[in-house]
C-alpha cells in the first residue's frame, strides 16, 4: 500500500512532528520544506523518510534544533565554520549565506563546515549558488555508521560521502537550466536501500555485500542487523575511482573541517553528522565570463546532438531528472510507501504528534 499526499500537506505533517519534538516552529518548517523538496526532486531517500531518524536524534540529545552555525576562523575568503550539531538544513543555509557575502567581497569563498546534523540533499546548497550565477563544489563526509566498503575491502569502513558540483550555464538572454551533479559516492544512497527494503524490492547486482563480505541483492543487509548482529555494506560507484572520491570527501569534508573522520565500530546511535568543504566561485571575477557562457553552451549543445544510444531517449544532463521530477510530483503529489509512513506515525507517537 502507498499514500499519495499533496506536498503542502506533507510539509505541515512533518513540521508538526518536529515542533512536537521540541524544534522552534520556523526551523521545523524550514527542515520539513527541505525534506519535501527532496521528495519532489525524486530523492525519496533524502525526503520525509529521514524525519523519524531526526526525531530519534533529537531525543538522544545529538541534534540541537536551536543551534546556529558558529564562525571559528575568519580569514576573509576562507571561513572555518562549526555546525554545532544543528539541523543541517538550517546551519547549511546559514553557512552558504555567509559564503555568499564573501563571494561578493572577494569573488570566491572556501569554507569548511564541521559537525552539522544531516545536510540532506547536497544539491540544495549548490542550487542556492547557481541561482546567483555562481559555481559551487561540495565534498561531504558522513558520520553515522560505516556502511560503505573500501575497494578491495570486505566490510563497511565509511559513510556514503556525497559530492556535488553546481555550474550555471549560459549568459544574459541565453541562460539555460544549470548543471547540478549531486551524488553519493556509494553506488547508491543508503536511504535508497531503506526505501527498497521497505518496499520489499531487491537491488541491482554489484550494489551490496552481506555481513560476510559476499555479494547480495538484499537491501536489508544495510538496514537491519544480520547474523551475529553484523551489517553488510554498500559498494562505492566506479570501483576504485569512486572509492578514491569517497576517501577525498572524508579527508576534505571530515579531516580538514575539524569534524573528524570515521575510525570506529558503529554504536547504534541514530544521529547523522555531516561535515563539508565547500568552494563557491563567481565566474565573472575570473575574467572569462563571456567565453565561459559561450563555451559552456556550445559544449552542452554538442553533447545533446549525440544520437540516442539503443534503448535510450538521448543525453540527459545532471540536474534535469530532479527538475522533471519536481514538475511531475508538484502536480501529482508525493507517493510514500506504507513502511515509511508507519515510521513517521511511530515517530509521531514518541513525541505526541498524530499525522
Ligand atoms: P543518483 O544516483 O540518483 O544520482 C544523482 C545525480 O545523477 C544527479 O546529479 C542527477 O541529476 C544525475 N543523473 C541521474 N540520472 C542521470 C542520467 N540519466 N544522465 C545524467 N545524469 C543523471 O543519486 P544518489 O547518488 O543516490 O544521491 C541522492 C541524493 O542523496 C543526493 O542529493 C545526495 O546529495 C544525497 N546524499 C546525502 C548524504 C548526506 O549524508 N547528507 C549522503 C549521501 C547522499
Amino acid at each position: 500500500m502507498t499514500h499519495l499526499i499533496a506536498p503542502a500537506e506533507l510539509e505541515d505533517t512533518i513540521t508538526h512532528l518536529f515542533v512536537n519534538a521540541g524544534a522552534p516552529a520556523d526551523r521545523a518548517r524550514q527542515v520539513a520544506a527541505n525534506l519535501v523538496l527532496a521528495n519532489l526532486s525524486g530523492h525519496d531517500s533524502h525526503g520525509v523518510g529521514m524525519a523519524p531518524r531526526y526525531v530519534d536524534a533529537i531525543l538522544e540529545g545529538r541534534l540541537d534544533t536551536r543551534a546556529d552555525v558558529a564562525v571559528r576562523v575568519d580569514n576573509g575568503m576562507l571561513l572555518g565554520l562549526d555546525g554545532q550539531s544543528g539541523f543541517g538544513q538550517v546551519v547549511g543555509v546559514q553557512a552558504m549565506d555567509l559564503a555568499f557575502e564573501r563571494v561578493v567581497a572577494h569573488g570566491a569563498c572556501i569554507f569548511s563546515l564541521a559537525s552539522a546534523h544531516h545536510l540532506g540533499r547536497i544539491g540544495h546548497f549548490a542550487e542556492m549558488a547557481v541561482a546567483r550565477g555562481w559555481i559551487a563544489l561540495h565534498f561531504v563526509s558522513v558520520s553515522s555508521r560505516p556502511n560503505v566498503a573500501p575497494f578491495g575491502g570486505s566490510d563497511g569502513r565509511f559513510g556514503t560521502n556525497p559530492c556535488c558540483i553546481g555550474i550555471p550555464l549560459g549568459l544574459d538572454d541565453q541562460v539555460r537550466e544549470p548543471f547540478v551533479l549531486d551524488f553519493a559516492t556509494s553506488r547508491v544512497a543508503q536511504g535508497k536501500m531503506r526505501v527498497a527494503h521497505n518496499e520489499g524490492r531487491s537491488v541491482e547486482p554489484g550494489t551490496l555485500i552481506d555481513e560476510n563480505g559476499q555479494p547480495t541483492n538484499n537491501p536489508g543487509v544495510v538496514v537491519v542487523p544480520q547474523s551475529g548482529g553484523r551489517m553488510g555494506a554498500l559498494r562505492t560507484f566506479g570501483e576504485y575511482k569512486g572509492f578514491g572520491m569517497a576517501v577525498a570527501c572524508e579527508l576534505l569534508g571530515g579531516a580538514l573541517s575539524g569534524g573528524g573522520t570515521w575510525h570506529r565500530q558503529a554504536d547504534g546511535r541514530r544521529a547523522v553528522l555531516n561535515s563539508m568543504l565547500c568552494i563557491v566561485i563567481d565566474p565573472a571575477r575570473l575574467g572569462s565570463l563571456a567565453s565561459f557562457g559561450e563555451e559552456s553552451l556550445a559544449f552542452i549543445d554538442w553533447l545533446r546532438h549525440s544520437p540516442p544510444a539503443p534503448g535510450s531517449e538521448g543525453v540527459v544532463l545532471p540536474g534535469e531528472p530532479e527538475r522533471a521530477a519536481r514538475e511531475q510530483r508538484s502536480r501529482e503529489g508525493i507517493t510514500i510507501d506504507d513502511a515509511t509512513w508507519q515510521e513517521i506515525v511511530d515517530a509521531g507517537k514518541k513525541v505526541g504528534a498524530t499525522p
